[in-house]
């Protein structure tokens, strides 16, 4: 019986779910990109979608409209909090005014200096107005970060992440550890799903089951992740 590749549990209807959330996809991303999906139950479905929806109001507002990657992306975000031509009854008007005077509320200017995502992201090319940065939820962007690469490697190792190997997300600052950008150069496995998203997996020459990723999210979000044993962290770090 086929399983949740997110919580293990047995699927008895065949639900799936977006390795890359279906509205994360830029609009010209070429009709014939695969758009994997994989296993997932109801509730996993459920609970990721609502954080995926929300992170995506954050981030995408803060790509640039003119992001070659992320065509469309900007205006989108700009839509879900009620800014745009849209046509749209007065419930919805409603909905999308709270959600833009709570994302208001989680604006904070950026300064020279901050640390780009993960903790905030920033728009430095808001016309006319000074440049701002939104407060990430760690907790979701980690949720959002797992699923998709859980998802990644379900299609590209057929595998579902499980005892004893897991999976860590990091988020470093490319500027600081050049050795990983470095790494990530001469991995030959890439997968792209058009301008949007890219996937780079290598994987370790004594162990197969250890894998490192990187994940390019509109040419502008960058996630790391490894599967490995508790002893491949304990050596890692070591390091
Ligand atoms: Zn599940």
């Amino acid at each position: 019986m086929k399983k949740c590749i997110h919580c293990f549990r047995p699927l008895k209807d065949k639900t799936k779910d977006h390795v890359f959330p279906r509205s994360w996809y830029p609009d010209d991303t070429p009709v014939n990109v695969q758009r994997w999906t994989v296993p997932s139950c109801l509730d996993c479905n459920n609970r990721l979608g609502v954080i995926e929806e929300n992170l995506f109001v954050k981030l995408g507002i803060c790509v640039g409209p003119s992001q070659a990657e992320a065509s469309g992306i900007s205006k989108r975000a700009l839509e879900r909090l009620g800014i745009g031509d849209l046509k749209i009854d007065e419930r919805e008007k409603g909905h999308r005014a709270a959600l833009r005077n709570k994302i208001i509320k989680e604006v904070i200017p950026y300064e020279e200096g901050m640390e780009p995502f993960p903790g905030t992201a920033h728009n430095l090319d808001l016309q006319g107005d000074r440049p701002i940065a939104i407060l990430i939820s760690q907790k979701d962007l980690l949720d959002v970060s797992k699923k998709v690469l859980r998802g990644c490697e379900f299609k590209i190792s057929h595998r579902i992440i499980d005892y004893p190997y897991r999976l860590e997300v990091y988020f470093p600052n490319e500027k600081k550890i050049e050795f990983v950008s470095e790494l990530f150069q001469k991995v030959s496995q890439v997968t792209y799903f058009g301008p949007g998203f890219e996937v780079k997996r290598g994987e370790s020459d004594k162990d197969e089951m250890v894998a490192l990723y990187k994940v390019t999210i509109w040419g502008q979000f960058k996630i790391y992740g490894a599967i490995g044993t508790e002893d491949y962290f304990n050596q890692m770090s070591a390091i």
